[in-house]
C-alpha cells in the first residue's frame, strides 16, 4: 500500500464512522423526556393569566426535563405537527378555536395515544364539539366572584394531588359545570361548597383525569388568577397533570363512580 492509498482508506473509514462530536453528546444528554404543546387561543374571554401560565409551564419543563412550545396558531393542528408532542395543553382557551379539519387532527392525535391537559377555561371552549366535551369532561356553566375556598383532595395518591394538603385553602374563580363528570372520569378533587358563596353543584368535582378514546386526559378548573401560577402547590398540581398525561409517570385514572377506596 502506498501512502496515497492509505490516506484514501482512512478517509473512507472516517466518512462511514458515526460523527459523534462533543456537541452531539451534549445534546443527547440534554434530550427532553417528552414534548408539550401549550395552546392558548381565545375567541371569547381572555384571561390575563395566560402569559403567567406559559411561563410557569416553561419553568416546569426546564426543571423536570420536558420541552415546551407555546402557540395560538390553530393551523399547526395537523397530524404531522401534533405527532411531535406527547401532551397538548389547552391553557385557558375560550370559544371556538379549531376548524373541522383541525378538530379531526386533534381527535386522531388523542386516538393515537396523545395526552391532553386542560386548564381552567379549557371547559369554556368548543361547546358544540361533543367529542371535546367528553375529552375535557364537561363544560363550564357559571362562577361566583373570586374568593377563598377549600378544595378537598379526593385522591391523594395521584401525582397531581399527592403534594397537596387534604384540605387545600386558596383563592380562585370557582367554576360550576353544566354536568357532574363523576361517573365518566376519575375525580381527583372536589369543592367544599360550605367554604365559599355560590357553589351550587352539591357533589362538585373540580379536577379529574381519565383515559379517553385511546389517550390520557387531565383537567383542573383552577388557575383563573395570575397569582395561581406562582403558587408552589398549584405548580405541583399542574406538573403532576402534565407528567401523567404524557405517560411519564404512572397514575390511576380509572373511572370513579363512587368515593374511592381509602385503604
Ligand atoms: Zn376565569
Amino acid at each position: 500500500m502506498n501512502k496515497a492509498t492509505g490516506w484514501m482508506i482512512l478517509c473512507a473509514l472516517a466518512a462511514c464512522a458515526p460523527r459523534i462530536t462533543q456537541l452531539d453528546i451534549q445534546k443527547v444528554s440534554n434530550d427532553p423526556a417528552f414534548s408539550v404543546l401549550v395552546f392558548s387561543k381565545t375567541t371569547g374571554f381572555r384571561h390575563s393569566s395566560i402569559p403567567d401560565g406559559i411561563a410557569m409551564i416553561q419553568q416546569l419543563g426546564a426543571d423536570h426535563d420536558f420541552a415546551i412550545d407555546a402557540t395560538e396558531d390553530p393551523s399547526l393542528f395537523t397530524d404531522d405537527y401534533l405527532a411531535n408532542y406527547q401532551v397538548v395543553v389547552f391553557l385557558s382557551t375560550t370559544g371556538t378555536i379549531l376548524d373541522p379539519d383541525q378538530k379531526s387532527a386533534f381527535e386522531r392525535y388523542v386516538q393515537n395515544g396523545g395526552g391532553f391537559v386542560g386548564i381552567h377555561s379549557a371547559t369554556d371552549t368548543e361547546y358544540d364539539w361533543a367529542w371535546y366535551g367528553q375529552l375535557v369532561g364537561t363544560f363550564f356553566r357559571t362562577h361566583p366572584a373570586i374568593q377563598p375556598a377549600t378544595v378537598v383532595i379526593e385522591d391523594p395518591k395521584h401525582p397531581s394531588t399527592a403534594a397537596l394538603p387534604a384540605l387545600w385553602m386558596r383563592t380562585d374563580e370557582w367554576y360550576s359545570f353544566q354536568t357532574n363528570p363523576r361517573g365518566s372520569v376519575h375525580v381527583l378533587a372536589v369543592m367544599d361548597e360550605t367554604s365559599y358563596i355560590g357553589g351550587d353543584m352539591g357533589d362538585h368535582p373540580i379536577s379529574w383525569c381519565h383515559e379517553f378514546d385511546g389517550g390520557r386526559a387531565w383537567y383542573t378548573a383552577l388557575g383563573h388568577t395570575e397569582e395561581s401560577y406562582s403558587e408552589p402547590l398549584y405548580q405541583q398540581h399542574v406538573l403532576g397533570g402534565i407528567m401523567t398525561a404524557a405517560g411519564a409517570v404512572a397514575a390511576n385514572c380509572s373511572v370513579s363512580g363512587t368515593k374511592p377506596c381509602t385503604r
